[in-house]
């Protein structure tokens, strides 16, 4: 007794404990989110279209603070007569009022029985049986083994691209994309997939296989594939090879069946008949889950009938709302279906004429009846200027945008199609009003005008709040304004060789150039940035298309390559797991490649994750950091500014991170002209920065010594000559540390002061070159990205010339197309180091790994100037 007691008790505690947790006070997280599917709340909230809707009532919807939407996406088609309608609720009620048991397997099922009648009586001839389950893949499944049982012999069923049938194995084999099927083990054995409307390949397989063929399974329109309707002609074409080789065809009506085209089966208004059709979706009336699969008495047999079985199929409650959704459809003489015609032709008429003025951004509308779909563009080259638009039409996903938008700024609901992120699907309710359709064509009216005028702040201000306040965008940097990009050059040529650069944002102030019609500053760009990556799916390419460019080098043929941009800054790529930001590098490598780019180029902290793009793998092409050339330009732009101003061979020259892959070789070439050598490394890690920085003073002997004797040595080369020749390298340093020839250091301030010429390269973000620093007249020339000198060196030290190193102007008046907030036609030398490879395909200097070679940088150096690369100096006057 006690401890019955005692336990029920704490039973008790624990379900009061269970309750606790899914109150919201508990979390901050929604408890769908938290508890069910964090997956889809995570891009719920990216998109910030993480409503809880509280209530519904036909087409409308409302949220907590009582705002109504309407509901287009109409779940996915399993919404006939909208939300909550009265009929239904009363078959419901019905049951509960005559008491009638809904689960009593087995036995004789009145509803069921009920329910199979009826469904027969819609079907078209030749249906006689009519099985009941509980959702759309279940009454797939069931199909499957219909017609596995029919013939037991024959192990193939054809299966269309791009279809969908549903997430149960094998439904999910049935399906058309493997990108979903692979982590699951499909597609199981018998299947086989050809392009859907080609009629021909069907034709070809039937020819080679055909007594092979248990059945074809297809949908009259695919819906999630993107609204594809089947081309006039291929249902009949299907039937007809079926018939010759006496294999079944299958119709998935799960989304178009039961009045959502105008009729009962989309199948109907091409009159062809099917041995088996599955239904789902409208069948439940919009409240309950239900399934049903249909068909013909030669399908049916006795392994079906007796080994095919299902708990809750054919309970009463489901029942009774199939027959009441039905009687829905029926009544009136079929009165809805004449209204689903009236309301489809609407919007035909509405979308086609958005498709016509917004034909910048609208490839097509497609559909019938209630099933539409609308297709926005993937062609980045409709939004002249690099931006979110043309990355997002890229990489096939306006749909999302534009749905955040039409549901924030319009109240209305539309979802893009599960396997494209480019079809807006418009699937209402079948009792959907003349003014909702016309409400929502306005609001995709100006959703489309917003698109095609490339006003991409507009269409997202609503997931960045803070953009929207006045002032919000004072301050921000936007880059240099340029025209319309006419470098979006379409396509390569067959004959052109491909390169592609990796890029990410470095700092706030690339974040804000990324877009300058935004309008918004680095901080909100940056925000918005994360709840893009919070609404990646597995179809989201790593790399979003930033520009594309021709580049034509003297002596040379013309390349095409793309830059793209991974949606990580510097300090997120450095946080994340390395596994994870070496994957995301990989992925993009990978997409360019296979568009084509032969070779790829690793900017920024791309290279800095990858090691130097050791880690990188094969990914099919050449890869290249640009490293080599940064440092041929940094030295050269710093000993040209240099002597300027000074003797650069009797002057001190430092190198902040110096340890590092760029500035060791940096140091090495500066050591053959310097007057001296500051080499300075990170004072976080002491000990280990000192015996690195020993170490590499060391090369610099070694170097110095093998060299010997040129005419530009400076004061530090020509000592080590100078020095007895027996002595070890190791002797030789430490005279030349006497003579202050070579310093080693750690702290910034110290280093600067007795450097006119600084070269800064290090891979910190968070180091700060602040104005007192430099000496007065100093020469700084930073390579870092993002970098390590800041605006204000130069705006408060106008003594003091600031270079942003390893800025290159582009041959032959090209340009990348790429706002890096740089002036048009200039770009990073670790760029150009990706272009000058491409140019020389055959024997391309590349620089992976963490040993740079100084012959390659020598040579990328002289191949660059020979091919029209020139030293970009801003403003200050030095001859080429
Ligand atoms: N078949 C088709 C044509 C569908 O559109 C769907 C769902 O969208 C299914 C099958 C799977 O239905 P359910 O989600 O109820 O399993």
């Amino acid at each position: 007794m006690t401890t019955t007691a005692e336990s029920a008790q704490a039973k008790r505690e624990r379900l009061r404990g269970l309750l606790e947790a899914t109150r919201p006070a508990t979390s901050t997280r929604h408890p769908f989110d938290e508890f069910v599917n964090p997956g889809v709340g995570t891009m719920l909230r990216g998109l910030s279209i993480d409503v809880e809707f509280v209530s519904g009532s036909g087409t409308s919807l409302f949220d907590a603070q009582g705002r109504r939407y309407l509901d287009f996406a109409g779940a996915y088609g399993a919404l006939p007569f909208g939300h909550n309608p009265g009929q239904i609720w009363e078959a419901i009620s019905s049951v509960q009022r005559a008491g009638e048991p809904s689960l009593v397997q087995p036995s004789l099922l009145g509803a069921g029985g009920d329910l199979g009648r009826c469904l027969v009586d819609i079907s078209p001839a030749g249906i006689e049986r009519a099985w009941l389950c509980n959702s759309g893949a279940e009454a797939v499944e069931a199909a499957i083994k219909l017609v596995r049982a029919h013939h037991p012999t024959r192990s193939l069923i054809v299966a269309a691209d791009n279809g969908f049938h549903g997430k149960t194995l094998g439904a999910l084999s049935l399906t058309g994309r493997g990108r979903y099927q692979e982590p699951f083990g499909a597609p199981v054995a018998g299947f086989v997939h050809v392009p859907f409307g080609d009629l021909e390949a069907m034709r070809a397989l039937f020819a080679q296989r055909g007594s092979d063929i248990a059945a074809v399974m297809v949908e009259p329109i695919q819906g999630e594939g993107g609204v594809v309707p089947a081309p006039a002609g291929y249902l009949t074409g299907l039937r007809e090879l079926c018939d010759h080789d006496d294999a079944l065809l299958v119709l998935d009506e799960v989304q178009t069946g039961l009045g959502r085209t105008g009729a009962m089966f989309a199948a109907e208004h091409e009159g062809v008949r099917a041995d088996v059709i599955t239904v789902a979706k409208a069948l439940g009336g919009g409240i309950v889950p239900i399934g049903a699969v249909l068909f013909t008495r030669q399908v049916q047999s006795e392994a079906f009938d007796q080994r095919h079985t299902s708990t809750f199929g054919a309970n009463a409650l489901c029942a009774r709302v199939g027959i009441a959704s039905i009687d829905l459809l029926v009544r009136d003489d079929f009165a809805l279906l004449a209204h689903v015609r009236q309301r489809g032709e609407q919007l035909a008429e509405g979308l086609g004429d958005l498709v016509r003025r917004h034909d910048r951004v609208c490839e097509d509308a497609r559909g019938r009846g209630l099933l539409w779909g609308l297709e926005l563009t993937d062609r980045a080259d409709r939004f002249p200027n690099q931006g979110l638009l043309r990355s997002l039409a890229d990489a096939e996903a306006l749909a999302g945008i534009a749905c955040g938008y039409l549901l924030a700024e319009h109240g209305v609901r539309v979802a893009p199609t599960f396997f494209s992120g480019r079809v807006l699907r418009i699937e209402p309710p079948l009792t959907v009003t003349e003014s909702q359709v016309d409400q929502v064509l306005d609001a995709l009216d100006d959703t489309l005008g917003l698109m095609s005028q490339g006003r991409s702040g507009s269409l997202v201000r609503h997931l960045v709040p803070a953009a929207g306040s006045p002032g919000a965008t004072a301050g921000a940097s936007v880059g240099h304004t340029r025209g319309p990009d006419t470098t979006c050059a379409g396509p390569a040529l067959p004959q052109e060789v491909r390169w592609a650069f990796l890029a990410h944002p470095t700092d706030l102030a690339s974040y804000a150039s990324f877009d300058p019609s935004l309008g918004m500053a680095g901080e909100d760009v940056r925000v918005l940035f994360d709840r893009l990556n919070m609404c990646r799916n597995a179809e989201s390419p790593a790399g979003m298309l930033m520009g594309s460019c021709r580049v034509h080098v003297e002596g040379g043929d013309s390349t095409f390559g793309e830059v793209f941009a991974l949606a990580h800054d510097a300090a997120q790529l450095m946080d994340m797991p390395q596994e994870r930001a070496v994957s995301l590098v990989r992925q993009a490598a990978l997409e360019a490649v296979d568009r084509g780019a032969q070779v790829v180029g690793l900017g920024a902290y791309t290279s800095i994750v990858t090691a130097n793009g050791d880690l990188l793998g094969d990914v099919g092409a050449l890869v290249t950091t640009g490293n080599a050339f940064t440092v041929s330009s940094a030295v050269d732009a710093l000993t040209r500014l240099g002597a300027t101003r000074c003797d650069v061979g009797r002057t001190g020259c430092a190198v902040v991170g110096a340890a590092g892959n760029i500035g060791r070789a940096t140091s090495l070439l500066l050591a053959e002209q310097a007057g001296s050598l500051v080499l300075v490394g990170n004072p976080a890690h002491p000990a280990r920065t000192h015996t690195r920085l020993e170490n590499l003073a060391l090369d610099v002997v070694v170097h110095l010594r093998a060299r010997g004797t040129s005419p530009e040595a400076g004061d530090l080369a020509r000592a080590v000559i100078e020095v007895n020749a027996g002595w070890s390298d190791r002797r030789v340093l430490e005279e030349l540390r006497q003579r202050e020839l070579i310093v080693l250091e750690t702290d910034l301030r110290a280093s600067m002061a007795r450097s006119p010429l600084v070269v800064v390269a290090t891979s910190s973000p968070g180091l700060a070159v602040t104005p007192d620093l430099p000496i007065r007249g100093a020469v700084v020339c930073d390579v870092s990205q993002p970098p390590n000198v800041g605006p204000n060196v130069a705006e408060q030290r106008p003594d003091v010339t600031v270079v942003a190193g390893g800025l290159v102007r582009l041959p032959g008046h090209a340009d990348l197309g790429v706002d890096f907030g740089l002036p048009p036609g200039v770009t990073y030398a670790c760029t150009a180091e990706t272009l000058v490879a491409a140019a020389r395909l055959h024997d391309p200097v590349l620089s992976r790994g963490d040993r740079l070679d100084l012959d390659a940088v020598r040579l990328v150096g002289r191949q660059a100037r020979e091919m029209g690369f020139a030293l970009h100096l801003e403003h200050q006057a030095v001859d080429r």
